[in-house]
C-alpha cells in the first residue's frame, strides 16, 4: 500500500490548490509538474469571493493580498479611443449598493496568474506537499487497491489520482472520457504581454481592463502589474501582426521602452468532461471544463472543483467515509462546471453582440458560491433548476451564507466549517455544514444532524 498518498498531476492552480487542500486535510500528497517554473503567463487575473474565501480558509488569504498589492485600486474597467484617450468607467455596483457588496467576509481580489502561482507553490511546499516540478507523467493504471503511476525515472503508488493537467488533459484522454459543450465561442483571439513603463500614463485613472476601439488597433489592455507588465488582447487570432506598431497607436503615448514578451494565439471554448470520475482518477479545473474568459471563472472553478474533492478523499482515506462518497464529486461538481462554463459562453456572447441575454445569472451566483448542488452527499430539498437570482439563505446545497459572528467582523459565519463539519443555527432552523461549508441538511433539531452525518458518509 502507498501509505495514503494521493498524486496530484499538474501544477498549474488547480492542482497547486489540490495539494493545499488536501494537506490541510492532512493527507500525504506528491504533485508532479512537467515544467521546471510556474506558469510564465498572466492570464487568469480576477479571483472572486468564493476563491478568496477558500485561500481564507486554508490560511492563505492575507498572503495572497499582500502579493496583490501592485493591482490593488485597479479594479475599474475603463474605455477609449487609445490609451492616451481613455477614461475610467463607473465601477459596477450589485442593486442594493454596500450592503449588497457584504456578502463574503473576503472581498475579490485582482493578481495575476504568474504572480499567484508561486506564492501557492511555496505554500504547498511549507504545508509538506512533496512538490516535484520539472517531473513527467507518463502513464498509469488503476487496480482495486490504488493508481500506478509512471514518471520520469520511476513509479510512485497513490490511493488517488487527482488529474490537474489543463485543457489538453493526457489523462482525460487516456481514460476516453469526451467533453460536450459548444466548442469553440466567438473568434480567435491574440494576447500580446509586454513591458512598458506606463505607470504616468495611467495614473489617476487605473484599470482593470481598457477597451480601445482605434480603428487600426482595437483590443483590450489589461493590467498585469499596473506599472510596466500589460497583455493587450485583440480579436483574430493572427499571430504575426507588426505588434510593435499596432502597440503604439492603442497606446497612443511614446513608448520608447517597449519589450514584447510574448505573442499567443488562443481560442475560448466551452466544453465540459462527460465524467470528472473515473475510479480512482478524478479530473479537476481544466481538465474537466474549459471556458471563454469574460466571467473571469475558469480558474476560480478549478479551486472550487478541489475545495469540494479534497475534504471527501481525506475522509475516505482516513476511512471516515465509504469509497461511494467520492461518487458525489461528479454530481456535484459536473453541474457546477456546466452551469459557469455556460455562463460564461453566454457572456461571451454579451459581450460581443452588446444584447443583454435573460439567461445570465446573477454574477455573484458564480462569484460568491451562490450555485446549489441539487443531488450529491446532501439531503436534497427538492430544487432542480440551477438559480440565477443570488438570494443566499442556506438553501441545502449552497455554501452557508456569510454572516458577522463578532463586531469587531473577524469571524464569519463561513469560519464555522473546515476542515471539521458543523452543525449551526441559523435563522430558527438547524444546518449541517460539511467541511467545504456547503449546507448538507437542514432542520429543525441539531440532535438529527449526527445521524444524517454518518448516513451521507455511511
Ligand atoms: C486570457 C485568459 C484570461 C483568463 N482570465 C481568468 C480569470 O480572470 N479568472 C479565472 O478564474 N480564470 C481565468 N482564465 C482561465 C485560467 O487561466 C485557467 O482556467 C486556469 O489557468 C486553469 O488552471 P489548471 O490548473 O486547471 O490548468 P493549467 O494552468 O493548464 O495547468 C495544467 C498543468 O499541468 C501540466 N501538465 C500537463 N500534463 C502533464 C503531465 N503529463 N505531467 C506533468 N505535468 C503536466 C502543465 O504543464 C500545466 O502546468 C483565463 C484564461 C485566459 C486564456
Amino acid at each position: 500500500m502507498s501509505g495514503q498518498r494521493t498524486l496530484i498531476v499538474g501544477g498549474g492552480l488547480a492542482g497547486l490548490t489540490a495539494a493545499l487542500v488536501l494537506r490541510h486535510h492532512d493527507v500525504e500528497v506528491t504533485l508532479v509538474e512537467r515544467r521546471s517554473t510556474t506558469s510564465p503567463q498572466p492570464k487568469a487575473r480576477r479571483f472572486h469571493f468564493r476563491t478568496m474565501e477558500i485561500f481564507r480558509e486554508l490560511g492563505l488569504a492575507d498572503l495572497v493580498r499582500e502579493a496583490a498589492r501592485d493591482l490593488v485600486g485597479h479594479d475599474h474597467m475603463a474605455s477609449g479611443r487609445t490609451l492616451a484617450e481613455a477614461g475610467q468607467l463607473p465601477l459596477w455596483q450589485p442593486a442594493g449598493g454596500e450592503e449588497a457588496m457584504d456578502v463574503s467576509p473576503e472581498p475579490p481580489c485582482l493578481i495575476a496568474q504568474d504572480v499567484l502561482e508561486p506564492v501557492l507553490r511555496k505554500a504547498a511546499v511549507e504545508a509538506g506537499a512533496d512538490v516535484r516540478f520539472g517531473t513527467e507523467l507518463f502513464g498509469f493504471e488503476q487496480d482495486a487497491d490504488g493508481v500506478t503511476t509512471r514518471l520520469d525515472g520511476t513509479e510512485i503508488r497513490a490511493d488517488y489520482l487527482v488529474a490537474a493537467d489543463g485543457a489538453r488533459s493526457g489523462v482525460r484522454e487516456a481514460l476516453g472520457i469526451g467533453r460536450s459543450g459548444r466548442g469553440a465561442v466567438g473568434e480567435a483571439s491574440v494576447n500580446v504581454y509586454f513591458l512598458a513603463d506606463l505607470a504616468d500614463v495611467v495614473r489617476g485613472r487605473e484599470f482593470n481592463l481598457c477597451l480601445l476601439d482605434h480603428p487600426d488597433a482595437a483590443g483590450a489592455l489589461a493590467s498585469v502589474d499596473g506599472r510596466r507588465r500589460w497583455v493587450f488582447m485583440a480579436s483574430g487570432g493572427e499571430t504575426d501582426r507588426d505588434w510593435p506598431a499596432v502597440l503604439r497607436t492603442a497606446l497612443g503615448v511614446p513608448v520608447p521602452d517597449l519589450e514584447i514578451l510574448s505573442v499567443l494565439g488562443w481560442q475560448a471554448e466551452m466544453l465540459v468532461a462527460d465524467r470528472y470520475s473515473a475510479g480512482r482518477v478524478h479530473l479537476v479545473g481544466d481538465a474537466a471544463h474549459v471556458m471563454p474568459p469574460f466571467a473571469a471563472s475558469g480558474a476560480n472553478t478549478g479551486i472550487a472543483d478541489v475545495h469540494n474533492l479534497g475534504w471527501k478523499l481525506a475522509a475516505v482515506l482516513r476511512g471516515e467515509a465509504a469509497p461511494r462518497l467520492l461518487d458525489s464529486y461528479d454530481a456535484e461538481r459536473r453541474p457546477a462546471g456546466w452551469f459557469a462554463a455556460d455562463q460564461s459562453a453566454r457572456r461571451a456572447d454579451t459581450f460581443r453582440s452588446g444584447v443583454e441575454d435573460p439567461g445570465l445569472a446573477h454574477p455573484f451566483v458564480l462569484a460568491a458560491g451562490g450555485f446549489q448542488y441539487t443531488a450529491g452527499a446532501l439531503v436534497p430539498d427538492g430544487s432542480t433548476e440551477p438559480i440565477t437570482d443570488f438570494a443566499p439563505a442556506g438553501r441545502v446545497g449552497t455554501r452557508i451564507p456569510h454572516r458577522w459572528l463578532d463586531l469587531a467582523r473577524t469571524r464569519s459565519t463561513l469560519d464555522l466549517a473546515g476542515p471539521k463539519w458543523t452543525v449551526t443555527e441559523f435563522d430558527g432552523d438547524w444546518l449541517l455544514l460539511r467541511p467545504d461549508q456547503v449546507v448538507a441538511w437542514r432542520g429543525g433539531s441539531a440532535r438529527e444532524a449526527e445521524a444524517v452525518r454518518a448516513e451521507l458518509l455511511s
